[in-house]
């Protein structure tokens, strides 16, 4: 087996053999640039390493000889050779790039003897010195794992006793003594001698940079990108060439376009005099490429041309590492560079304007997950944040508003119209209201699949979890900071994308689809098969999400507009009516208030089918706390036993108690409430017909889709239906207006799934409500899952991931495959679609595509991901 390629012998497809880094080496040797020669060890080799219990296998070491004569046959010189010696560098590189989190040892070769040779063969001591100091350094930091403060601290003193500010004054007898010095640490930390053969140096380093593959940052960052630990790594063995020779030299690193925003500008830095470690070191300030322009124009007119070369090549934009040694230009490393979403954006479709790739590749450069970057309110990066505490940041977004610490208090205040920030050690469902209401949620407790972050990230509002460092007061309504105190109502500004909290009011910048992001998703909308609707309960969401591209509505929950301050007495007078007429009495009350939500969002969906569903939360959620309630009835009983007040709340009471459910989620919700009191979906009915009716005749036309919640058997559809559709035509008739409308299910529960072909005959559409379905396939509650068990499933990887996130597709997605194929069977033109957060997560849209759903539905501010998405999944 080959372990071992020369750069000649491979090219930039093979990766997976040679790691990114030697693959791209390969690749520039190829096509003629300026490489420094060397060879490439495989990943498979650093796997065969592990294997042998971390010791290099003979055979690799026998194929690392050959390659190593072959390189200095090539190169003129030997390494360890005193009067030519060859020096170079061991450089770690795996499949995918993981920036500075391997070793890489430069300067190898370097002893007493050849230090002295290669002194006299450049006539530059200096340098010489320099670099076997630098060498010192390195080798004993990365193999001999002697910490580098040591040398450093040591250098330090050295440079104050010589009374110079920086490097470059040292001279060669200076770097003589560091020399010196250097050893002398070896041997205090180690009890060796700095190992002067040269060929014990490189399998040793090569030996540290396959260790390195398993240090813990390596380790850490593999995980945070999801990048497989079986990989290994690759080592390049590569001859050097010098920066450090004096002020014709330099290294640097340069991006072909600009990672932050996508301009078509060189963006970059460098350093005269200096290796490639100074740079990203912050030893000395680099100058910025384009004054290379004017020190060395010839180089980087060199450079230039270089860099549109490997753009042409690679057709992306570049990340590049050179080395300028007396004069002359080398290209040590290429890739793919990191980007802002933003970045990713323009220069994708830059780069379909300039020719480079086409439109479908361009879709592709674009990763939709970082998309959310861009589709909130956001701070003004140029001006300075004095940052008072740091949490998770758990939903991206800024906002600005007064502090609050409880849901009612944050309701209040913001349907005065004020602007709040709910903080709270935690949320719950009982929050919403409160989450509703606020501009940004701040917790001290819980992670990023905890309530507050779920929410606010459906609902596309700035969110900072787990933030610690805030010591809450609820008594005293204020929080902490060491000795800063932040009281109720104080104005403090949130940074959701970076989970910073600052006091005070600081500028923000709305959210654009810029003009490329625009043309970008025309682009996705040409390819994609998929429609992409949202889920929106306002006017406001609504055209929120037609700005954004939705084609609908796949989603309108009817119960937030229940929540409403001032419609929970009559929502709650409903609930508590005693007999029916006093129950009708209520909904006639409710009736135009629906019916003018409904009008609000029709006008905005102009024409574009709004999915409604019907009232689906268990009563109980719009009636007060029963421990609380049981508090203020017991302090009356006290204080004031006669009271009218304590009649009413004991009655309120009582009605809590029999309306208290075991387990709510699976209990007197969905359509089971439409079924025991037909006259509150009638009433909702009403308002949708009444609404179609008023649009109607203002010459607009409306396509409402009533959608029944929970069923599990078709006899519950079936009585629903009727009830729907009655309503309907007297509704149509007593108005005159002829709508057209359909009518539909969610399928959210298991036997839906299994039945639908029953169910099928009852319906116009289905609407697969993903995150009840989760719930109910695996069993879980998912509050309670995601504050107790499911993230050490996913720690422990009993699951791959959460699955209210990402959607199962074995199990949840079994089901709605098998929904859907049965739903079918019995009428053909069933339209189908997903409703649950997983319409706006990009495996899972790629999944509903290839099953055939007609469109995903999900939160306005995710539509723009999902129509990315969505074409991708085509390409
Ligand atoms: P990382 O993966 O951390 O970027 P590299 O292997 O790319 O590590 O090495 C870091 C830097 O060391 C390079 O950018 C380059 O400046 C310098 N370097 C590596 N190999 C050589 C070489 N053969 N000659 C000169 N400088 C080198
Ligand atoms: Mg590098
Ligand atoms: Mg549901």
């Amino acid at each position: 087996e080959k372990l071992v390629y020369l750069f000649h012998e491979g090219n930039g497809n093979m990766k997976e053999t040679l790691g990114g880094k030697g693959a791209n080496l390969a690749e520039m040797t190829r096509i003629g640039l300026p490489v420094p020669y060397g060879f490439t060890i495989t990943t498979q080799a650093c796997n065969a390493f592990y294997k042998s219990g971390k010791i290099i296998p003979t055979e690799v070491e026998k194929q690392i000889l050959e390659a190593l004569n072959l390189l200095e046959e090539k190169m003129g010189k030997k390494l360890g050779d005193p009067n030519n010696p060859l020096l170079v560098s061991v450089r770690s590189g795996s499949v995918y790039s993981m920036p500075g989190m391997m070793d890489t040892i430069l300067n190898l070769g370097m002893n007493d003897e050849t230090v002295i040779g290669l002194a006299k063969l450049t006539n530059n001591p200096r340098f010489a010195y320099d670099s076997y100091r630098r060498f010192i350094q390195m080798f004993s930091n990365v193999v001999l794992e002697i910490d580098s403060y040591f040398f450093e601290q040591f250098l330090e003193e050295k440079r104050e006793q010589k009374g110079y500010t920086s490097d470059p004054e040292m001279t060669a007898e200076d770097w003589q003594e560091v020399i010196k010095g250097y050893k002398e640490i070896v041997k205090q930390q180690k009890k060796i001698n700095f190992p002067q053969d040269p060929k014990e140096q490189l399998f040793l380093a090569i030996h540290a940079v396959f260790k390195s593959w398993n240090n813990q940052r390596a380790i850490v960052y593999r995980r945070l990108n999801k990048i497989p630990d079986h990989l290994g790594t690759a080592v390049n063995v590569q001859s050097m060439v010098f920066g450090n020779m004096g002020d014709d030299s330099g290294t640097g690193v340069a991006f072909t376009r600009n990672p932050s925003t996508g301009e078509h500008v060189l963006y970059g830095e460098y350093l005269m005099n200096a290796q490639g470690e100074d740079v990203v070191a912050g030893i000395r300030t680099p100058q910025p490429i384009a004054t290379l322009k004017e020190e060395m124009p010839s180089v980087y007119q060199q450079f230039e041309e270089t860099c549109q070369l490997l753009e042409q090549h690679y057709k992306d934009m570049q990340d590049i590492e050179f080395t300028v040694e007396r004069g002359k230009l080398f290209i040590l490393q290429t890739r793919n560079g990191k980007r802002t979403a933003q970045a990713a954006i323009r220069i994708a479709v830059e780069m379909v304007k300039e020719g480079i790739i086409d439109k479908k590749t361009a879709l592709m450069r674009v990763d939709s997950d970082q998309l959310n970057q861009l589709l909130h309110r956001r701070i003004d990066d140029t001006v300075d944040r004095k940052v008072l505490a740091k949490g998770l940041p758990a939903s991206p977004g800024a906002a600005t508003g007064m502090v609050v610490f409880n849901a009612d208090e944050a309701e209040q205040l913001g349907n005065e119209g004020k602007k709040v920030i709910l903080v709270s050690p935690e949320t719950t469902p009982d929050d919403i209201h409160g989450m509703v209401a606020a501009q940004a949620i701040l917790t001290s407790r819980g992670g990023m699949t905890s309530h507050a972050a779920v929410v606010a990230r459906g609902m596309g509002k700035a969110c900072i979890c787990g933030c610690e460092a805030i010591k809450i007061d609820m008594k005293k309504k204020q929080f902490t900071v060491g000795d800063t105190i932040v009281k109720y109502g104080d104005v403090i500004t949130v940074d959701g994308s970076t989970g910073e909290i600052m006091l005070g009011e600081i500028p923000m910048i709305d959210p654009e689809l810029s003009e490329e992001f625009q043309l970008l998703l025309s682009w996705a909308d040409e390819v994609r098969k998929i429609g992409v609707r949202a889920n929106a309960d306002t006017p406001e969401d609504a055209k929120k999400a037609f700005e954004f591209g939705a084609s609908g509505i796949g989603l309108c929950r009817t119960e937030h507009m229940f929540m409403d301050l001032k419609r929970i007495p009559i929502v709650q007078k409903m609930i508590l009516a005693e007999s029916y007429s006093e129950r009708m009495e209520a909904l006639e009350q409710l009736l135009p208030m629906q019916q003018g939500d409904f009008e609000g969002i029709f006008e905005a969906m102009q024409g574009h089918p709004v999915t409604i569903r019907l009232l689906d939360p268990p009563l109980h959620e719009f009636l007060p706390n029963k421990e609380e309630l049981l508090v203020e009835v017991t302090k009356l009983q006290m204080t004031d036993p006669q009271s009218d007040e304590l009649k009413m709340k004991e009655q309120l009471l009582k009605k809590v108690r029999q309306l208290d459910e075991f387990n709510p989620m699976l209990g007197h919700r969905g359509c089971r409430l439409g079924m025991i009191y037909p006259e509150i979906y009638e009433m909702q009915v009403k308002a949708i017909f009444y609404a179609a009716a008023k649009l109607a005749e203002k010459g607009m036309k409306v396509k409402p889709e009533i959608m029944i919640p929970l069923v599990g058997h078709v006899n519950e559809l079936k009585q629903m239906r009727q009830l729907v559709v009655d309503t309907a035509i007297r509704i149509q008739e007593e108005t005159g207006k002829v709508i057209e409308y359909t009518i539909g299910t969610m399928i959210e529960v298991p036997r839906a799934a299994l039945t639908a072909d029953q169910i099928a005959e009852e319906a116009d559409f289905f609407s697969f409500g993903t995150n009840d379905l989760t719930q109910t396939t695996f069993g879980y509650s998912r509050d309670d899952a995601e504050g107790k068990f499911l993230q050490a499933y996913i720690d422990n990887k009993v699951l791959p991931e959460n699955p209210f996130a990402v959607l199962d597709q074995d199990g949840v997605g079994k089901l709605v495959e098998t929904g859907v194929k049965l739903g079918r069977t019995t009428k053909a033109s069933l339209k189908t679609g997903i409703c649950g957060e997983h319409g706006g997560e990009k495996n899972s849209i790629d999944f509903f595509y290839r099953i055939g759903l007609d469109y995903v539905s999900c939160s306005p501010y995710r539509v723009p991901l999902a129509r990315l998405a969505a074409a991708q999944a085509t390409i």
